[in-house]
């Protein structure tokens, strides 16, 4: 059988003491978005920075395809383990156009109908020599879309991506964002604190509560049978 695209095992990081994230395992498969969902401060983005390399975890291993990527004495710099980030703030390079935004860390023949298919892809081609300030919050987290996706990662991190955006254009984004996402074929691992969005975009969700997963499964499932008081709570206020 063919290993896991992301496998987490494990994970454990302290600050000062507290654990704040604890025993966090979980896999994505290429082509899979799962969906670390919980309130805030439960230590998602902690679990996230330590994937992307930024972070060290206490104990635990991270593998990509079956290799390892770190564990406690050995760690591939952030660079290395074909990862692609989308956060709040998308950080657009303000003095380069949208199309070199994309074509950014491109090198080669092949860039040119890369950033042209992606922008294709996020419907924003007609703006690729405009520059970042022109374009609406919505548009330029399309471009950063193309920009993350551009050098073909196998894995996208994402950190509620969409929670700088107003209520009527979230939607949308998030069904467009989904569909490239797919017809790339990456693995997504998305962080939010919103049932919501996790219903909408996982194909799991795992249920996290001060540091621990505690429940995980397709959304429906943990919808529809919520393993305790407090996630039944957590979901209530779906929007
Ligand atoms: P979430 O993304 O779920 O809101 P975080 O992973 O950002 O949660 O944070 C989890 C907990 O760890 C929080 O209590 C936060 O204050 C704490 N924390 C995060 N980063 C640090 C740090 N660098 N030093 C100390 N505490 C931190
Ligand atoms: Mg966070």
């Amino acid at each position: 059988m063919q290993p896991p695209r992301l496998q987490i095992s494990n994970i454990v990081k302290e600050f000062g003491g507290r654990r704040v994230v604890d025993d966090v395992s979980l896999t994505v498969s290429p082509g899979q978005v799962t969906c670390l969902l919980g309130p805030s401060g439960c230590g998602k983005s902690t679990t996230l920075r330590i994937v992307a390399g930024v972070e060290m975890q206490g104990s635990g291993t991270i593998h990509v395809d079956g290799a390892l990527v770190c564990d406690t004495v050995y760690r591939v710099p952030p660079e290395g383990r074909g990862i692609g980030l989308m956060f709040q703030d998308f950080a657009l390079f303000p003095h380069l156009t949208v199309g070199k935004n994309v074509a950014f860390g491109l090198k080669g023949r092949d860039s040119k109908t890369r950033v042209h298919d992606l922008l294709d892809k996020v419907g924003m081609s007609r703006f690729v020599d405009e520059y970042p300030q022109q374009l609406s919050g919505g548009e330029q987290q399309r471009v950063a879309l193309a920009r993350a996706l551009a050098p073909r990662p196998r894995i996208m991190l994402m950190d509620e991506p969409f929670s700088g955006l107003d209520d009527r254009l979230r939607d949308d984004i998030r069904d467009e964002t989904l569909d490239v996402l797919k017809s790339e074929g990456t693995a997504v691992l998305l962080v939010t604190h919103e049932p919501g969005e996790a219903m909408r975009m996982a194909d799991e969700i795992a249920l996290m509560r001060d540091g621990r997963i505690v429940q995980q499964g397709a959304p429906y499932n943990i919808y529809n049978a919520p393993k305790d008081r407090a996630a039944a709570a957590f979901f209530s206020d779906i929007n």
